[in-house]
């Protein structure tokens, strides 16, 4: 059996009058995310991890912000897309272990639900898939709420 493990990061700007999608999650807040998509950056960080895993190109190349049929897209979308690339060339998900970097707002109670989204649509377990969220202690621009961040990293398998 053949394993890989892939890095993704992504990072987003918080603006008024957008909604805040994270880990396939409406999540209340006065911001949003601003981006061709609805910039889950949780879901771009993990899409990228995927391609780098399978060693293929990333988000960008695959999902470009001028094409505009991604416009206002679903990043759950492009996560099974992303998915359907690997499981074309043999791969399955192994583990998912996720990082967001925001100030505000609280994310803990909206975890379970983005556990259960991202396992679903990679077709493992929910334990197989951790989301962790942390401020940066108001430091940087995660920490004086301009942007959230988002870290993934994944491993894929093959036989
Ligand atoms: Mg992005």
């Amino acid at each position: 059996m053949k394993i890989r493990v892939g890095l993704g990061f992504d990072v987003h700007r918080l603006v008024p009058g957008r909604e805040l999608w994270l880990g396939g999650v409406k999540v209340p807040h006065t911001l949003g995310l601003l981006g061709h998509s609805d910039a889950d950056v949780l879901i771009h960080a993990l899409c990228d991890a995927l391609l780098g895993a399978a060693g293929l190109r990333d988000i960008g190349y695959y999902f470009p912000d001028s094409d505009a049929a991604f416009k206002d897209i679903r990043s759950t979308i492009l996560l099974e897309r992303t998915l359907s690339l690997l499981k074309e060339r043999g791969w399955s998900v192994g583990n998912a272990d996720i990082v967001v970097m925001a100030q505000k707002p609280k994310l803990l109670p909206y975890i379970p639900q983005m556990r259960a989204n991202l396992a679903r649509l990679m077709e493992v377990e929910e334990a197989d898939v951790c989301v962790k969220a942390t401020t940066t202690e108001q430091l940087g621009f995660t920490g004086r709420e301009e942007g959230i961040a988002a870290q993934a990293a994944v491993l894929i398998c093959r036989n």
